[in-house]
């Protein structure tokens, strides 16, 4: 079972909540839709109605176990309110977190034990992804896009699933990036992102269903980050 609501019911975009803790500009609630982002993906964005109008929701911070979600105006909501999800903020993050585990998958197979040193993935169609690789001509990395947008274009499923977390440790290749850290299950076990044939890693972040509902994926510039990094900026077209 998940912890998080979105990965439960991922097309929730719309729910009612109660207010269970409010401070000037954040609330906690007792249920939400919100992806509180986490390991360079941003999280969530949208609005909240509550009894004295409609607030946007500009952000989720985690602080000791409590989610608070950061509103774009100083109130202070209580009592039943109404959570909205901003679809196409999720989709354009949930398009390039896809994206970007194709892109790893990529480099992986072609650099065989490459890790990923960093990810990024913003609200404005933009992300970045380090590669601990050395001795590459940052020209083959630039021209990885195609084989990204091949795979869009294969419209292939993708499915999360959910696997004992012990197993998970001696899988290879499953744990290896620093994306989206999973949240922990009740019964310890781990959330993998499946990529029919493609890519398989354990992930907790947003992802599309199926990688043909992604734009064309662009490679927008390579740069060499200390002597191993390279640094992949990408976007959506
Ligand atoms: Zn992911």
């Amino acid at each position: 079972m998940a912890v998080y609501l979105c990965h439960e019911f991922p097309d929730l975009y719309e729910h009612d909540a109660e207010v269970v803790a409010a401070q000037p500009g954040r609330v906690v609630l007792d249920r939400s839709a919100f992806h509180p982002g986490g390991g360079g993906q941003v999280s969530d964005a949208g609005w909240l109605e509550h009894g004295g109008g409609v607030v946007p929701i500009v952000g989720v911070e985690t602080v000791d176990g409590d989610v608070w979600h950061v509103l774009g105006e100083d109130v202070e909501p209580s009592g039943p309110v109404l959570v909205r999800v901003d679809a196409d903020h999720r989709s354009r993050v949930a398009q390039l977190h896809t994206d970007s585990h194709v892109l790893n998958a990529l480099v992986y197979g072609r650099f065989p034990g490459t890790l990923v040193t960093g990810a990024q993935i913003n609200a404005d169609s933009t992300g970045r992804m380090d590669f601990d690789l050395s001795a590459i001509d940052n020209d083959v990395l630039r021209g990885l896009d195609a084989g990204v947008n091949d795979v869009i274009g294969q419209a292939i499923d993708v499915r999360s699933v959910y696997v004992d977390a012990d197993d998970a440790g001696t899988t290879a290749g499953l744990v290896r990036s620093l994306s989206v850290a999973p949240p922990p299950t009740p019964d310890g076990r781990l959330r993998v992102i499946d990529i029919d044939g493609v890519d398989r890693q354990a992930c907790g972040g947003t992802h599309l269903s199926n990688t043909g509902q992604s734009r064309p994926f662009r490679i927008t510039k390579v740069e060499n980050k200390g002597k191993r990094n390279r640094r992949i900026r990408f976007a959506l077209d």
